[in-house]
This record gives C-alpha cells, sequence and structure tokens, in this order.
C-alpha cells in the first residue's frame, strides 16, 4: 500500500469534484477526486485515505454501499457523506452505518466545509492517538506481564533456594546439636573420670596413710625406749624415711587438692615474725651440721601481725628453703623478708632465699615451676625430690594473690623471690594465734608439751587396724593415762554405755558400725543425762571436708594420721580438765 493521502472525493458532479479538490488543496491537504463508487474503492484499496467524502448519489453502486465496504474493509478511513437537503433520511442512516458526518449540497458556506472536514480529520488524529496510547498500554501491560512473569520465576527460584538453604542449615543445626550432645558426654565422662580420680586419691591416702601411721608411729615410740647408739641411729632413719615418704604423699594429695581447685586459703591472724622464724629454725641445724650457714633476716617495718594462712605460707617458705640447703654444698641460705607496698587493707610482703649452691641452667630455669620439673632428670641423680614442691609452691603463692621467681647463675647460687599478700590485723594488739614477743596465757597443751606431764585420764581408744592400736595404746598408755581398746564401733558404744570416759579416740573407717555412727549412737545415749563425752577422730582421710564430716558425726576434734607423740598430747592436755593432768 502506498503512502497515506488527505482526502479523497467522490462526486459524479465534476464541477463539484474539482472545487472541493482544490479548496482542501489550498488548505494545504492532499486531496482529489474522482467519480464513482467504483473507483472510489478502488483507490482506498490502493492508497489508504484519512477522509473520503461520499456523494450519496452515484451511477453504479451507490454511496451507501461504498460506505459500508469501507467500513468493513478501512475502519481508520473517515467519511463524510454528501446529500442534498430533500434526502435526510438517508443521512441519519449514513450516520448510523458510520459515517462520520454529512454536509447538505449544494454548498452554501464553503468554509463550514472546511471546518466539518477539519474537525473529522481532527477527529480521527484522536481517535490515532487514543489508538496509539491503547498500544502503548498493551505494549507495557505486555511487559508488565513479562517482568512479574520474571519475578515469579527469579522468586520461585529464590524460594528455592531459600528451601535448600533452610534444609543446610536445620542440617547443620543437627549435626551441632549432635557434636553439642558428644562435648556434653564426653565432659561428662571427664567429670566421672575426675571424681574416680579423687575418690581413688583419697582412698590411696586413706590407705597409704594407715600403715605409715604404724611405722611413724612405732618409731617413735622405739625412740623413747631404752636403745643403744646403733639401734637408736637405725631408728631415726626409719623414722625420717617415714617422714619423708609423708612429705611425699602430701604433695601429691596437695596437687590433686589444687587441680580439683579444693584446696583453700585459710584467714587467721599470726604472728608473721615467728612463722618466718619457725620454718627457718627447722633447717638451722640440718645447715650447721652441712657446713652451710641458714639466716634468716626480717626487716624493721615488716609488721608482726598480719591474717592470712600461716601454714601455706610456711609450706612455701619451707620448700624453697629446703631447696636451697639441697643444693648448696658449700656456703649460705639466707632469707630475707621485706615488705613490698602497703595498703589499706593489707601488704604484700616478700620472701628472698638466696643460696650459693649450684645454680640452674638458663634454659630450665622456665620449667622448674611445672609439675614434675627438675634440672637432672637422670636416673643417676645426685639430689632427691619429685619436682612436685616448687609446682606446689606457685600455686600456693598465687592463691596467697602473689607470684614467684628465680634468679641463677650456675655455680654461683639461686636466688628465689616469692611475694604473697597479707591482710591487715583490725586489732594491731599482739596476735593470738601464734604468739609474739609478747607474752601469752599458755593453755594446758602447752603447759603439758613442755613440761612432758603425765595424764590421769581414763581413755577409750576405738581402732580396728591391730598396728594402728598397738601404736595409739601405747602412745596413750606412755603419756599416764589408762586405756581401754574397742575394736569396732559397736564395741565402743557398748563401754560407753558400761562406763563413763574423760577420753575417746574414735577412729572413723571400721568393720560392723564406722566411727561416724558410734559418735552419733554415743550421742543418742547421752541426751537428756547433761553429759559429753569428748570423742576425738582418728583418720588417715586427709581430703579437703574430712574434718567437717567428723564434726557433723558430733565429734568434738580430730586428728589426721599418721600423728606423733606431741600432737596426741597437745590434744589430750586440750580436752581433759586441769585436775587430770
Ligand atoms: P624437688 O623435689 O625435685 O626438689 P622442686 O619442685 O622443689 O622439686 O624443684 C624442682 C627442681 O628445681 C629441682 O629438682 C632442681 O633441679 C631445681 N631447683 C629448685 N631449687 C633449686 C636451688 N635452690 N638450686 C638449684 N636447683 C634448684
Amino acid at each position: 500500500m502506498g503512502k497515506e493521502r488527505d482526502i479523497l472525493i467522490v462526486d459524479d458532479n465534476q464541477v463539484v469534484c474539482d472545487v472541493l479538490t482544490e479548496l482542501f488543496r489550498n488548505e494545504g491537504f492532499d486531496s482529489w477526486g474522482v467519480a464513482t463508487g467504483e473507483a472510489c474503492l478502488d483507490e482506498v484499496n490502493h492508497a489508504s485515505c484519512k477522509l473520503v467524502m461520499l456523494d450519496v448519489r452515484l451511477p453504479g453502486i451507490s454511496g451507501i454501499e461504498v460506505l459500508e465496504a469501507i467500513r468493513r474493509d478501512h475502519p481508520r478511513t473517515e467519511v463524510i457523506i454528501m446529500t442534498s437537503h430533500v434526502s435526510l433520511e438517508t443521512a441519519v442512516q449514513a450516520l448510523r452505518l458510520g459515517a462520520q458526518d454529512y454536509l447538505f449540497k449544494p454548498f452554501d458556506d464553503l468554509e463550514m466545509v472546511i471546518a466539518t472536514v477539519n474537525k473529522a480529520l481532527e477527529r480521527r488524529r484522536m481517535v490515532e492517538e487514543r489508538d496509539k496510547l491503547v498500544h502503548t498500554l498493551t505494549d507495557l501491560a505486555i511487559e508488565n506481564g513479562r517482568i512479574l512473569a520474571e519475578c515469579r520465576r527469579v522468586n520461585s527460584s529464590l524460594e528455592e533456594k531459600v528451601t535448600q538453604r533452610t534444609a543446610e542449615l536445620s542440617k547443620a543445626n543437627l549435626q551441632q546439636k549432635a557434636i553439642i550432645a558428644e562435648l556434653h558426654e564426653a565432659k561428662e565422662a571427664a567429670e566421672a573420670a575426675n571424681r574416680a580420680k579423687s575418690q581413688f586419691l583419697a582412698n590411696m591416702s586413706h590407705e597409704i596413710r594407715t600403715p605409715m601411721n604404724g611405722v611413724l608411729g612405732m618409731a617413735e615410740l622405739l625412740l623413747h625406749s631404752e636403745l643403744d647408739e646403733k639401734q637408736k641411729s637405725y631408728v631415726e632413719m626409719l623414722h625420717q624415711s617415714g617422714e619423708s615418704l609423708l612429705g611425699i604423699i602430701n604433695d601429691i594429695l596437695n596437687i590433686s587438692k589444687i587441680e580439683a581447685g579444693r584446696l583453700e586459703i585459710e584467714r587467721i591472724p599470726f604472728d608473721l615474725h615467728e612463722t618466718a622464724r619457725g620454718a627457718v629454725e627447722l633447717y638451722r641445724e640440718v645447715g650447721r651440721r652441712k657446713g652451710v650457714a641458714v639466716e634468716l633476716q626480717i626487716e624493721e617495718d615488716v609488721p608482726r601481725c598480719v591474717v592470712g594462712d600461716p601454714n601455706r605460707l610456711r609450706q612455701v617458705l619451707i620448700n624453697v628453703v629446703n631447696n636451697g640447703l639441697k643444693f648448696t654444698e658449700k656456703g649460705s641460705v639466707q632469707v630475707r623478708v621485706t615488705l613490698v607496698e602497703q595498703y589499706q587493707n593489707g601488704q604484700y610482703v616478700a620472701f628472698e632465699v638466696k643460696d650459693t649452691g649450684i645454680g640452674i641452667p638458663a634454659d630450665c630455669i622456665g620449667n622448674i615451676f611445672g609439675l614434675f620439673a627438675q634440672v637432672d632428670g637422670s636416673t643417676t641423680r645426685k639430689y632427691g625430690g619429685t619436682g612436685l614442691g616448687l609446682a606446689i609452691a606457685k600455686q600456693l603463692v598465687e592463691l596467697m594473690g602473689g607470684a614467684i621467681g628465680v634468679e641463677s647463675e650456675p655455680g654461683l647460687g639461686s636466688t628465689f623471690t616469692f611475694i604473697v599478700f597479707l591482710h591487715r590485723h583490725a586489732d594491731q594488739s599482739p596476735c593470738d594465734e601464734e604468739g609474739g614477743d609478747t607474752p601469752v596465757e599458755l593453755d594446758n597443751s602447752m603447759i603439758a608439751a613442755r613440761e612432758g606431764r603425765k595424764f590421769n585420764a581414763r581413755v577409750l581408744l576405738a581402732e580396728d587396724n591391730p598396728v594402728n592400736c598397738e601404736v595409739a595404746f601405747a602412745m596413750i598408755a606412755a603419756l599416764g593415762c589408762q586405756v581401754d581398746v574397742a575394736q569396732d564401733g559397736r564395741e565402743a558404744v557398748e563401754a560407753f554405755t558400761r562406763q563413763p570416759y574423760d577420753l575417746i579416740f574414735m577412729d572413723c573407717q571400721m568393720p560392723e558400725m564406722d566411727g561416724y555412727q558410734a559418735t552419733r549412737a554415743i550421742r543418742q545415749r547421752e541426751l537428756g543425762s547433761g553429759r559429753h563425752t569428748t570423742v576425738i577422730a582418728l583418720t588417715a582421710h586427709a581430703m579437703a571436708g574430712a574434718r567437717e564430716h567428723c564434726l557433723s558425726a558430733g565429734m568434738d576434734d580430730y586428728l589426721s594420721k599418721p600423728f606423733n607423740l606431741a600432737q596426741l598430747q597437745e590434744l589430750i592436755a586440750k580436752w581433759t580438765s586441769p585436775h587430770l593432768a
């Protein structure tokens, strides 16, 4: 189809055709004319045309028929009907069939003809605009649909991914839960193993301490008997070896307690000078025999009365001084106590132990505070020891809020320094716990210990182990007491029922009825009688809580095996009235 043209005039009247063609051309339109309906249809079929000015009365096919054909085949072409005034009905029919407008002939007013044509063309233009708009909207709707479909596709693939990821996450979650459950099980197993280890240590400690009590007690009894020089030295060696073995057992127990977090540091008032002096004093004689001077210097500003754990402090000091002496062949071991820093609630005190011994090689210094660490680990070791002492010392010092370190020069000697925090004694008057320079009132035990006094008490000893029974019996008897023996808890309760005692020494673990049950039975029988017989536990249990266990069963005091004569003497003095002493 050719280029779209503007106005086709269809009229068999040649004059009308020419006038109108000329008129529209003058108006700037591309217009032309034909004389018949057939020619008109021919034209519109070949070149599209915006507007057809159609005469109704034509030779051949009528204007109405042409109109119908144009409406049917060229809906975008507008048609204006030209008719005479008399055929108004034809005009109405043409409008019904889709003509845009009509003009009556002859044309009186050409301006109106042009206006009608412009109006028709304007309408067509608007229809075209509308069509374009509809087209654009349709395109947009299609594009919209496409985008929507794309969104759905992306969405569904996203949903797929989310489902997949969720599945992966829940799988990972399940795996994680399984791992946590495994870890939980492993933790419980480890805790159970740890409990078993603690129980094993408690049992072992009990089992070892029981025979040790026999060994040490018998050795001590022998030392107090008539012996010639050689026998005495043998027994002394026996006693010393027993003491060292006990020391090792205590070290192992200490480590296991520290590892289990069960070692507690006490906070009691004590005399710091006395504690340091007492610990160093123990080694002066050993040093003298070896030819090594053991000296102690306490600076003047170091407070005397402090609050802390005197036993643990003594333990650390003894360990370090003992090492100093052990590893020094000539020269000295000098102990210096200084005040490092004072605060409102206490002070840091430093203990420096300087020896002129073998020293420690630089590559070993970092390790000696570890468990079982020794510089000389060979089987031909010159010096004994377990390698536990410094590890325990380090832990204890840290529990006392301090630290320990060493400086050493092989061949020249070592200086161990440890610092601990000691609380201030609220009342700065002399300490009651450990005495000092100020004279303290001596209680029964101290008087008895000092004077080696004998007692006149009636004592019941409940002990099933024959050797330990023999040891305790001999020791208590040696202190002047009258002793009855019961071989288990039941016998002890029966003996108590038969006659009163000043003191009962009660072993804790016994067949038939143990010491705790026996003590409870005794306390039961005492109810309402106004009597209270002192019951002192004898136990080889040295683990934490043993003392509390005894006291809660109704016992009054506690003596840990192995014990020596002096400890026994002190306890009897403490619990018997002065007239018995
Ligand atoms: P041990 O029971 O073996 O003495 P310690 O833990 O007390 O255990 O000491 C560990 C090691 O540190 C010792 O075996 C020794 O090699 C070294 N050591 C400790 N103190 C001294 C010292 N004063 N001089 C030289 N070596 C020392």
